[in-house]
């Protein structure tokens, strides 16, 4: 595994894209590699990285062909030279699992990895009518601790997709200032993810202030596209609001 340095510029490209390797993306319909890329490039994007999903555990036991998955991927790059593709996986992080996956990925020809959270243990319940995010914020930080290498902490906030209830930085600012403060001292980047429909952004702008005061550079764009339809969605709104805070 030897990941793109952490300095790269990644303007102009959607850095979160699933497709048919993905489980619940070929599930609604997904693309097939050519017909992303068709895309990326009809969105007037100069590039993308593919980032299917390795959720070890979970999709019903589903693991991706892996040598298809770089075949495809990198037909596709060598078809496409106009185009810059970086070859990554959204890999789930989940404590119980997390050594198990570091072992399946260690000598994949990866190039980016977003570490992200999607399911994770509950020891304690949480009470009736309290937002689950104090669980889902402590996962996170575990997965910063990972034994695999990671370019992106991926959609921090995802869950308030599912929640209807806000998730403050000032209400989960102690958790939020450790999860900033290993972010960064890992050299690791955050993702600013367009999935939902904006606002709220993901992260908020109460974090990435924090974020930035902590020495965080500005987010890379990651549309969560399931479908091509959705590739670089909201990307112009999302990009005026990274520049109001870093510039
Ligand atoms: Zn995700
Ligand atoms: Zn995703």
């Amino acid at each position: 595994m030897k990941l793109i340095p952490n300095n790269i510029d990644l303007s102009g490209m959607d850095c979160h894209i699933h497709s048919t390797f993905s489980p619940d993306a070929r599930a609604c319909g997904a693309d097939e590699p050519q017909q992303i890329a068709d895309a990326v490039r009809a969105k007037g994007l100069r590039g993308f990285i593919v980032t299917d999903h390795l959720d070890v555990g979970h999709w019903d036991g589903y693991i991706i062909d892996f040598d298809k998955y770089f075949s495809a991927w990198q037909r596709v790059r060598d078809d496409n030279l106009d185009l810059t593709i970086y070859i990554g996986l959204e890999v789930g992080y989940e404590q119980k699992h997390a050594g198990e996956t570091a072992k399946l990925i260690k000598d994949l020809p990866l190039e980016y990895v977003i570490n992200s959270v999607h399911y994770w243990d509950h020891p304690v319940p949480t009470p009736a009518g309290v937002p689950p995010y104090l669980t889902y914020l402590q996962a996170i930080r575990q997965s910063l601790d990972a034994d695999y290498e990671f370019n992106t902490v991926g959609h921090i906030g995802f869950l308030e997709r599912y929640v209807n209830s806000p998730m403050l930085y000032s209400d989960y600012k102690d958790i939020l200032d450790d999860i900033i403060k290993t972010a960064v001292a890992r050299g690791a980047r955050i993702e600013e993810n367009t999935n939902a429909a904006l606002p709220p952004h993901q992260p908020r702008e109460d974090f990435l202030r924090a974020y930035k005061a902590a020495g965080g550079t500005k987010p890379v764009l990651g549309s969560d596209a399931h479908t091509s339809d959705k590739i670089g969605q909201h990307f112009a709104d999302a990009a005026e609001f990274l520049d109001g805070i870093f510039g």
